[in-house]
């Protein structure tokens, strides 16, 4: 079954259950009306369906290749670029001063899920360049920003980022990748980088990396490590490309999915670069790059659950077996559609307030959007693509034994969202990184949320007492593991960091689903009475999960493990 953009959801969400009507009456943002959000949706939508669609399954069949040290794309993905770039679709949340859109990460956040639920593998391109396009808007000279602003947010050129080596992944300030001063303004890079998403391609005049590396007097670890543009053609002042920089790729990676996005291991040989930001303040600026991108990664698992998802019902519409009908009849078919499809709905809900906080901040400089927007962001991101993996995982089993083989295309999925509980940043780092720093206010945030989940509850108790009652519990109980966590030691706390976002993202589904039951038809609140009453509940294993603490887990000793 062809992919089809969610539209209705898009519409619904925005209109009726993440608050993007507070975007649209910031200043800032006054341009976002209902109907240029509409006219976004569907001609997005358009391209998804009818260009983007049609290449998942050629890439997958067709991989990018590396043919002496050049970097081939798959069949149809130049041209699925190009109506990318020709749709002004990279640059939309980009400044208009440099030939961006202008508009709210929110819609951003619509059209990235759409992209990604179309082809995911191409996605990933654009989704590098929006981060760079963020990194140097808040962090470059105006000279960088001037010459590689506008080619990037026009799709002229594309972007990455380079923080892996062998010995550097989780751990980046492990990295070992050299700047040296050329004396003239410019620096030297050598180093090797690996896992390099999209690091060239065929089809843009240049392929601009950001680099991280250490000066020489830069101290061990992250605080020492300096951020870098390094174009793989140095350009003249004015845009104009000369000489080719010193960097090569120089092998792809043989992965299980995501194969038309070439993965690449990097070399530079004493390459030319900018500095990017202050020497040494690299992981700041590498970090809005990064938070950017998170929120992006989440919309690559949502996509892919939504794509998945259609996917296996229309397979569970046509199948007929154990009885007169299809199998969408049988309870635990109905079950696994049900679950895809509200667990997807949360997912998106969740992302898409984490791009309505981030628009809030920028639009009002509010510290507590941003600080909001800064609680959400790992959940979006864990939750999200985790979402990605577990639904395109059942979507196999929906199909039974022709979800194992290739031509279904249920397989895909699965294989290519893999990846997204790993890069930027694993959802075990995500969720140490919700515990740890996103909770250094001592919670104060995360109280403030639920504050407003249960004032939300309360205020919709008499019309849907059945629904209010089990979120408020489970809010409450979510209330006192988050006063017993930060009341931890830090290891307590990171042993059940997984479970704690998971259950505060399960809470924050039914809230979300409620709003929907409250503000919408009849079908969408059969879904969230299927997800307070059958999905909910599972915040109750996982607390438990998080208060039994450190203690017993880490008494398991390492021979203990090998025994
Ligand atoms: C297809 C693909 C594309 C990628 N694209 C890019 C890219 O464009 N640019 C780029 O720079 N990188 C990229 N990466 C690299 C990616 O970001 C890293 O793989 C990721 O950060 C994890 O690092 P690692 O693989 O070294 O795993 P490790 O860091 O070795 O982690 C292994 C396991 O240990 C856990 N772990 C590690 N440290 C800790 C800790 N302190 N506490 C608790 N648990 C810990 C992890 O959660 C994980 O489960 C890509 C990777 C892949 C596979």
């Amino acid at each position: 079954m062809p992919y089809r953009s969610p539209v209705a959801d898009f519409r619904f969400l925005l209109n009726h259950v993440v608050g993007f009507g507070a975007v649209a009456a910031t200043p800032r943002y006054a341009d976002a009306t209902p109907d240029t959000c509409d006219a976004i949706l569907l001609e997005a939508a358009k391209m998804c369906d009818d260009v983007l669609a049609p290449l998942q399954r050629v890439g997958d069949r067709h991989p990018a290749t590396l043919e002496n040290g050049i970097v081939r794309t798959s069949p149809g993905f130049a041209g699925g670029y190009k109506a990318i770039a020709d749709g002004g679709w990279i640059g939309m949340s980009a400044p208009a001063d440099y030939g961006g859109m202008d508009l709210p990460i929110t819609l951003a956040t619509t059209v990235n899920e759409m992209i990604a639920g179309a082809c995911l593998s191409l996605q990933l391109n654009p989704l590098m360049t929006q981060g760079q396009i963020e990194a140097l808007q808040h962090h470059a000279s105006d000279a960088i920003k001037d010459l590689y602003l506008p080619k990037l947010i026009s799709g002229e050129w594309c972007g990455t980022m380079n923080l892996t080596e062998p010995q550097a992944g989780s751990d980046v300030g492990a990295l070992r990748t050299k700047a040296e001063s050329n004396g003239d303004g410019t620096y030297a890079i050598t180093g090797q980088k690996i896992y390099i998403s999209w690091a060239d391609n065929d089809f843009t005049e240049n392929v601009c990396h950001l680099v991280l590396a250490r000066l020489p007097d830069g101290v061990a670890g992250t605080k020492g490590i300096s951020l870098f543009m390094v174009p793989k053609i140095i350009p003249d002042e004015n845009g104009v490309l000369g000489a080719r920089n010193t960097l090569n790729v120089v092998s792809l990676e043989h992965k299980m999915g995501l194969h038309a996005s070439p993965t690449a291991e990097m070399q530079y040989d004493g390459a030319t670069g900018w500095l990017v930001g202050e020497a040494h303040g690299g992981m700041a600026a590498m970090f809005t790059m990064m938070n950017n991108a998170r929120v992006g990664v989440a919309t690559q698992g949502i996509g892919v659950a939504e794509a998945a998802y259609q996917h296996a019902l229309s397979y569970a519409m046509e199948r007929k077996q154990g009885g007169t009908g299809a199998i969408v009849d049988h309870a635990d078919v109905r079950r696994m559609l049900a679950s895809m499809k509200a667990d997807t709905f949360a997912a998106r809900a969740i992302t898409l307030a984490n791009a309505v906080a981030l628009d809030m901040a920028s639009a009002t400089g509010d510290a507590g959007w941003r600080a909001r927007a800064a609680l959400l962001t790992p959940i979006s991101k864990a939750f999200g693509t985790d979402v990605g993996v577990e639904v395109a995982a059942t979507g196999i089993q929906v199909h039974g034994g022709m979800g194992f083989i290739e031509e279904t295309g249920a397989a895909q999925y699965a294989r290519d969202v893999r990846v997204a509980t790993i890069y930027e940043g694993t959802n075990g780092i995500q969720a140490m990184d919700l515990v740890a720093r996103k909770m250094a206010d001592g919670g104060e945030a995360a109280f403030a949320l639920l504050d407003e989940i249960e004032a939300g509850a309360e205020a919709a108790k008499a019309g849907h007492p059945e629904l209010v009652e089990p979120l408020w519990q489970a809010c409450e109980t979510l209330r006192e593991t988050t006063e017993w966590l930060v009341a931890q030691d830090v290891q307590s706390r990171f042993a059940g960091a997984v479970p704690y976002l998971r259950a505060f993202a399960r809470v924050l589904g039914g809230h979300y689903h409620l709003l929907a039951a409250i503000n919408g038809d009849a079908t969408r609140k059969r879904l969230a009475t299927f997800y307070i009453t059958a999905i909910l509940p599972e915040h109750t294993g996982l607390l438990a999960q998080v208060r039994s603490g450190a203690q017993d887990l880490m008494a398991i000793t390492i021979d203990d493990l090998v025994a």
